[in-house]
């Protein structure tokens, strides 16, 4: 696991999240032969969401590495499905961003302001692809992994 700065801190976070990076890791080295690297650990001014809760963490996907560009998406989308696969069942949810994103998840992380700017004045509420494009390139692209478990689930379940 390699850290985007020193501003990226871990100590805080949850034994579960460091259990989770484990995994992410171990995909990434396998599927792209190269370390995963964490972008967000524990953000304290974050408190309302469970990053500031040290509940949830942020890895580098694609842009900004030339082994991950747009034209390895399927690839990433491949490693994205496989972390989901370990670790949905463990009380993980992971979600590519943007990708993964609906609608109306996508409309939710900008500004009215933000929104009009990028899109034209008078756009559908109803998005079309390009439209959706349009957003989905204003975002950082990263695999969010949170620790949310439902009834059932369990981090490290037990054998005996
Ligand atoms: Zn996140």
């Amino acid at each position: 696991m390699l850290f985007k700065s020193q501003g990226v801190v871990i100590y805080g976070l949850k034994p579960e999240l460091l259990f989770a990076l484990g995994q992410v890791d171990a995909i990434f080295r396998f599927r792209f032969a190269h370390e995963a690297v964490l972008t967000n650990g524990v953000a304290p001014r974050a408190y309302a969401s469970l990053h500031g809760a040290g509940m949830a963490v942020d890895v580098r996907t694609r842009e900004h590495f030339e082994w991950i560009q747009w034209r390895h998406l399927p690839e990433m989308h491949d490693a994205a499905r496989q972390v989901q696969a370990w670790l949905d069942t463990r009380g993980f949810d992971v979600v590519l961003e943007p990708d993964w994103l609906t609608p109306s998840d996508l409309l939710r992380r900008f500004s009215a302001e933000k929104l009009e700017r990028l899109l034209g004045k008078d756009y559908a509420p109803t998005l079309n692809e390009e439209q959706l494009d349009t957003l989905r390139r204003e975002l950082t692209p990263h695999l969010h992994v949170e620790f949310d478990p439902k009834k059932g689930e369990e981090p490290w379940p037990y054998v005996d």
